[in-house]
């Protein structure tokens, strides 16, 4: 059973081990567990529905509580604390488009509000419901998750889509298919959610974003049916999918994608190399990245990362060991670790680690096998669980993303971590922050920062650490001229920076393009373009 108020299944836990307690006392100082509120107390504050009975609606309180929230930080300190704020009047489970078309056409009639939802599990408020905004219903795409069509010839896959990373992966491995989308979110995000946010998976290098991998499909909108056609490529104009992906439920709902598939791969590989310092891994990084080799992952964790997944995942012997070792061959303290992966047949696989290890020889790597590799593929979707853990411990840990080309890496990433280390100077407060570079292109990289912070005495006092901190490090991300999302997308936390991406022009004609298939705004208001474009 998925828990109501955290991250994850309820029967899966991470245990902090003794010794991280210990690191996060020294990083951070030692914290308390607070009080959460019970899921009964919870309840008890769902209002009355404003809207009148409707057979394809549900009213059910905890369905409506389940709906109401997604996996920000805020969206945290909100369940946990009880204060929820607002839910969705009622729940929809459609099962087919046409289910979504009459639901649609209710809404239009009835003026509803609607929030399409996959699997609730935004990290940037895309889901909560505006009670001002009136009476709205949230529309549960989890009953719409089958494998409709399957080309095999083209390996196409058409999913209903609301379908989750599991069921995709486990429709196309009894054909011997691979979607390869594995956000760190794969237990519960859905294909749907993944269009409308531009998701990215760990193994994007190889398998692509999800811009990459969609191909097509259909969206129920309020002013009617919108046909996606499926081409390998095409000059007919531009490209309508572009207007669906990163929609953010704000167009209409996508009820079916297709999907570009590749044959399961015969092997499958992930190694650890350490550099003495962060300079060395970011130039092996960038000239590996440019090579152009059939890698499926590089990942480059800084050093304070490095240490502090290590010791948080309780590896301290190994850290110890593999110290002595690396000491041993010449690097020190603030060493970098370089995660490859290389996905395919056994050919391709020797032939493209090989190559990207004789880069990092060049730049000082020291190769540690596949010991590494093997941890992470273990915990791969196994590290949220851990921010249960330490919200139970009495710590916060909320993570942000951008994306900038490599001449700009270093500076962004140095502005986005001070900003968070000094967020919380006023109230005398420590920051322990640490990055990674989780997806390398040619042209530069997303940057992702994570940041933990004691809980506030009152749940007012923890939004109101959050909000200072993620204010800081997005105003450090705009003023690095980084993009404000490379995978999160932007709800409603990251839509007062977008107009310094998009520009003014380039802002109304994104509202524009809205409006034509919203005239009245009525689907995911308050999303995207908060308000309105200037
Ligand atoms: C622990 C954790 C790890 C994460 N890791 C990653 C990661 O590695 N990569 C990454 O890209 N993101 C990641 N995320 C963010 C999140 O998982 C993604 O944004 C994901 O794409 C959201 O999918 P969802 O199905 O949960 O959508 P939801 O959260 O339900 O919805 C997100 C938005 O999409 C809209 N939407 C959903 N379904 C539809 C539909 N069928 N039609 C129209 N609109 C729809 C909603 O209205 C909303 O605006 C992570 C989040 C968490 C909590």
């Amino acid at each position: 059973m998925r828990r109501w108020n955290g991250w994850g299944d309820e029967s899966h836990s991470y245990a902090v081990p003794a010794k991280a307690t210990t690191a996060l006392n020294e990083w951070i100082g030692p914290a308390s567990p607070k009080k959460d509120a019970t899921l009964q107390e919870v309840l008890a504050t769902v209002p009355k529905s404003r809207l009148a009975h409707a057979a394809f609606l549900s009213f059910d309180e905890e369905d409506r509580l389940r709906h109401a929230r997604g996996q920000s930080l805020a969206d945290w300190v909100a369940l946990r604390s009880g204060r929820i704020g607002a839910f969705p009047d009622a729940v929809a489970y459609p099962e087919t488009s046409d289910d979504v078309r009459a639901l649609l056409e209710w809404a239009k009639r009835t003026t509803t509000r609607i929030i399409p939802y996959g699997g609730g599990t935004s990290v940037a408020g895309h889901i909560n419901p505006d009670v001002d905004r009136g009476p709205c219903v949230t529309v549960d795409m989890s009953r719409m998750s089958k494998l409709l069509k399957l080309d095999e010839t083209s390996r196409l896959a058409t999913f209903a889509a609301g379908v989750s990373g599991p069921d995709i992966e486990a429709q196309l491995r009894a054909k011997g298919l691979v979607l390869g989308h594995f956000p760190q979110s794969f237990e519960q995000s859905t294909l749907g959610g993944w269009v409308a946010t531009r998701s990215s998976g760990q193994q994007s290098a190889l398998y692509g974003r999800i811009e990459k991998l969609f191909a097509g499909g259909r969206v129920e909108t309020l002013e009617g049916t919108l046909q996606l056609p499926v081409f390998p490529a095409s000059a007919a104009g531009p490209d309508v999918k572009e207007l669906v992906l990163g929609s953010e439920g704000r167009l209409g709902i996508i009820t079916e994608a297709t999907v570009r598939v590749s044959r399961l791969p015969e092997r499958e590989e992930f190694v650890g190399v350490f550099f003495p310092g962060w300079d060395d891994g970011l130039a092996a990084s960038r000239t590996i990245a440019q090579a152009k080799l059939p890698l499926s992952m590089l990942r480059l964790s800084a050093p304070e990362e490095a240490r502090t997944m290590l010791t948080l995942a309780g590896h301290e012997r190994l850290l110890g060991a593999l110290e002595a070792w690396i000491k041993f061959r010449g690097a020190g303290e603030g060493k970098a670790l370089l995660l490859i992966g290389a996905t395919g047949t056994p050919a391709s696989v020797t032939f493209a680690l090989e190559e990207a290890l004789a880069i990092t020889k060049k730049h000082n790597g020291i190769s540690a096998g596949r010991t590494f590799g093997a941890q992470w593929t273990k915990n791969r979707f196994r590290a949220p669980y851990l921010r249960n853990s330490l919200w139970d411990m009495g710590y916060a840990v909320d993570t942000l993303e951008t994306a900038t080309p490599w001449s700009n890496v270093n500076a962004t990433l140095r502005a986005v971590e001070s900003a968070l280390r000094k967020g919380l100077d006023r109230w005398n407060e420590r920051v322990h922050v640490y990055t990674h570079l989780s997806h390398l292109y040619g042209d530069g990289s997303s940057i992702y920062t994570t940041y933990l912070f004691r809980l506030g005495a009152t749940p007012e006092e923890t939004l109101e650490r959050w909000k200072v901190l993620k204010a800081r490090a997005s105003e450090a991300i705009v003023a690095s001229k980084a993009t404000i999302s490379h995978q999160h997308g932007v709800g409603v936390d990251h839509a007062p920076y977008l107009q310094a991406e998009k520009g003014a022009l380039g802002l109304t004609a994104i509202d524009s393009v809205l409006k034509r298939f919203d005239p009245t705004g009525l689907m995911n208001p308050g999303k995207l373009i908060n308000g309105g474009a200037p």
